[in-house]
């Protein structure tokens, strides 16, 4: 059976720290809680890494964070050789902030990426010092300065980002709200995450289920490294953090 677990980190990306009872350890030593901070790995976003703390201050490292049989299942996977836990136990958890944060100033970014370049999306993958998102582009006349100075307009507005639920219905009246080409938001849950960027979200719109910070000044400087040729109509742009480096 599977488990649901309450995924704090959707109303707070920001909290480092919570309590937590142990709901079950599956057969491969996945540890499944109450609740949990811990992003799980998925939309691109890699799932967080950190420490689950016993009430006798041992520590169990927590190696990366997955999804289980559900999305709503969210699976702890300790690293090598960690102490063992019990149905019950109640645990601290803190996860690795200063990675989580580079994370989330990535994932806001890739946001900002597909404001500047409005096309279909084929792929994303975001990590802590680089992060790509692919895009059928039938023009490829881009240049990555331009591209930078574009999403370095909007880092600097400072622009607020927040989420909002729709409904399905909403969603379906909405078409242009899905910019990716082949993944569709999950629907039939009757309620859809919207991660807006800007006043009533005038920037941008668009459903994800990951972790942002909570305005566009705070992803700080960012540059485009590279556009690639994926194909005749598909280019992939890398961002990196820090100004573009002199040619
Ligand atoms: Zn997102």
């Amino acid at each position: 059976m599977a488990h649901k677990t309450e995924a704090l980190f959707r109303d707070d990306a920001y909290l480092r720290t919570a309590d937590a009872a142990v709901a079950a350890v599956n057969d491969r030593g996945g540890i499944i809680l109450d609740r949990t901070i811990f992003y799980a790995t998925s939309g691109g976003q890699p799932g967080d890494t950190g420490y689950l703390e016993r009430a006798d201050g041992s520590r169990i490292a927590i190696a990366a964070t997955i999804t289980g049989e559900t999305k709503d299942e969210i699976i702890h996977v300790p690293a090598p050789q960690q102490p063992a836990l019990a149905v019950d136990d109640k645990v601290k958890l803190a996860i690795d902030w200063e990675r989580r944060h580079l994370l989330m100033r990535m994932h806001a970014a890739c946001h900002l990426l597909t404001v500047v370049c409005p096309f279909p999306i084929t792929g994303a993958a975001v990590s802590e010092d680089d992060s790509r998102v692919d895009f059928d582009i039938p023009d490829a006349s881009f240049t990555r300065e331009e591209v930078t100075a574009s999403l370095m307009d909007l880092v600097r507005a400072d622009h607020q980002i927040f989420t909002r639920l729709i409904s399905d219905e909403e969603l379906a009246a909405n078409p242009g709200l899905v910019k990716s080409k082949n993944v569709r938001p999950p629907v039939g849950t009757g309620r859809i995450r919207l991660v807006c960027i800007g006043e009533n979200g005038a920037v941008d719109s668009q459903p994800c289920g990951g972790t942002h910070v909570k305005s566009t000044g705070e992803i700080g400087e960012i540059h485009i490294g590279k556009i690639e040729k994926k194909g005749r109509e598909n280019r992939r742009f890398r961002i990196r953090f820090g100004p573009m480096p002199a040619a």
